[in-house]
């Protein structure tokens, strides 16, 4: 090796080095270049520091977790022994690497054993969360998207609102204001997502278990909405829960139509409505703003039509647009499991185009499309761009907020989930050893769909206490 690259690496000049060679014994002249790889070894293994001996004990029985490559400074670091002696022990397993280089995980693998030690692999921060991975492929599809496939695809529409002031009752005279939706029945059960044809055009409404579920998919990274309705019953104006959905809609940064409901009842005070709606940053044209309001009556099914058609201009200007020939990219609404039909998983269909057969991963699962029905219980054989579909395949019940992507085969979407499953059951046992000496209080919780399950979690999760 160079002498250049030896002095570096024992982090001094050439010419001292040399100096301290010669105060050793070395015969080693000023002119020279280079010296012999076995030379090198027993140079470093006297000019490392002392104390080493002492270190070396530091390293037995550890385990050291690395990413593919790792610098030698690092990987020493990591090992607690000095980087010199480092560099010597790589030397005598052939492998030359100066303090800044890289060295791979095997090689490191090798070296730490010398040690005592174990190297494991670390997994980066970003591929660890499990959806961030598949969130910057999704955004990357989006990027990448070839211009002249891209087509418009209907608004994916959103209910918020204080309880009581009508939203399951909107959302079912939505339902039943399309004659196609209402044939076919399917009301009677949960259903997280439908579609409508206005003027035949279709809107898509996301029916989630309130604002709370909206705020944990949102705080998960997932934009599924595109246009948020916020519903104020006419009796009773703004109150927290319109406060708070209000919030949410104008960090979400998508247009709001305002909805003004039971204008049927005696007690209705539209104006009043409109002036505690200003009063919130919420400016109606009375009050010189922009924001589209819509008195309705869900009950007597009053203006619903007009409501849709607002819904469409809005979605007019927002040009919302996807590619309908691409492998499809969705978002989990819901998902349960039950006895008869296994795992069932609702999908908001964002870009592309599912087809019955593919194979795909969802969160952390994976599985084929066996069957796809829509909103209705129709068997589908693909679904487009702002669908929503059931879908029932998968080996295991994903969260709501995760992703669904389509991958080349089934082969490869397990491959892809067991990977990420080793490092999920790493990083939790990383967490529970830090959580050892706090008290636990375990709670089972059951609920009808995942979706009213993680609101459910996260008011849990609100509630604090000091003793567990
Ligand atoms: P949510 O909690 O927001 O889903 O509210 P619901 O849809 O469950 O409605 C709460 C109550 O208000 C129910 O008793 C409905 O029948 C009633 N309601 C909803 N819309 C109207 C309406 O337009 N007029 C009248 N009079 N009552 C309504
Ligand atoms: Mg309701």
């Amino acid at each position: 090796m160079k002498i250049k690259d030896l002095a570096r690496q024992l982090n001094m000049n050439e010419k001292t080095l040399k100096q301290k060679m010669s105060e050793n014994g070395f015969k080693i002249k000023a002119k020279d270049k280079d010296i012999k790889d076995s030379l090198a070894v027993k140079v470093i293994e006297m000019l490392k520091p002392k104390e080493e001996s002492a270190e070396e004990k530091k390293s037995e029985g550890k385990t050291i977790s690395i990413t593919k490559t790792v610098t030698v400074k690092d990987f020493a670091e990591k090992l607690e022994q000095p980087v010199t002696d480092v560099i010597t022990v790589l030397m005598k397993n052939g492998v030359v690497a100066a303090i800044n280089e890289e060295i791979d995980f095997e090689t490191a693998s090798i070296i730490a054993e010398d040690y005592g030690a174990k190297v494991e692999r670390e997994v980066s921060e970003d591929s660890l969360s499990k959806e961030k991975g598949v969130r910057e492929e999704l955004k990357e599809v989006w990027q990448f998207q070839d211009q002249k496939r891209l087509r418009k695809r209907p608004p994916v529409v959103t209910v918020m609102g204080h309880v009581d002031h009508g939203k399951t009752t909107l959302l079912d005279a939505i339902r039943e204001s399309d004659v196609v939706a209402g044939e076919s029945g399917g009301i009677t059960q949960h259903i997280g997502a439908y579609q409508v044809r206005e003027k035949g055009k279709l809107i898509s409404f996301l029916d989630t278990p309130g604002h709370e579920a909206f705020t944990a998919m949102r705080q998960r990274g997932a934009k599924i909405t595109d246009i948020a309705i916020l519903i104020v019953a006419a009796d009773d104006g703004v109150k927290p829960q319109t406060k708070e959905a209000i919030k949410h809609i104008k960090e979400a940064k998508i247009p709001m139509i305002v909805v003004i409901n039971k204008i049927d009842k005696p007690e209705a005070d539209v104006m009043r409505v409109k002036k505690e709606l200003a009063d919130n940053d919420v400016l109606t044209e009375e009050w010189g703003g922009k924001t589209v309001c819509v008195e309705v009556s869900a009950k007597a099914k009053k203006n619903i039509n007009e409501l849709l058609d607002m819904i469409l201009l809005v979605a007019d200007m927002e040009e919302l647009k996807a590619d309908s020939e691409a492998k499809a990219i969705g978002t989990v609404i819901e998902s349960n499991k039950t006895a008869g039909k296994g795992v069932e998983v609702t999908v908001l269909i964002q870009n592309g185009v599912l087809k019955k057969g593919d194979a795909v991963i969802i969160g952390m699962t994976y599985g084929h499309v066996r069957s796809m029905e829509d909103a209705q219980g129709r068997k589908q054989e693909e679904a487009g761009p702002s669908t929503p579909v059931r879908i029932i395949g998968l080996n295991d019940v994903p969260l709501s907020g995760d992703i669904l992507k389509v991958e080349e085969d089934l082969k490869t979407a397990k491959s892809k989930i067991e990977k990420l499953k080793k490092y999920e059951v790493k990083s939790i046992k990383k967490e529970s050893d830090e959580e050892k000496k706090i008290n636990k209080l375990n709670i089972v919780l059951k609920a009808d769909v995942q979706g009213s399950h993680e609101a459910i979690m996260e008011q849990l999760d609100k509630l604090r206490s000091e003793d567990v």
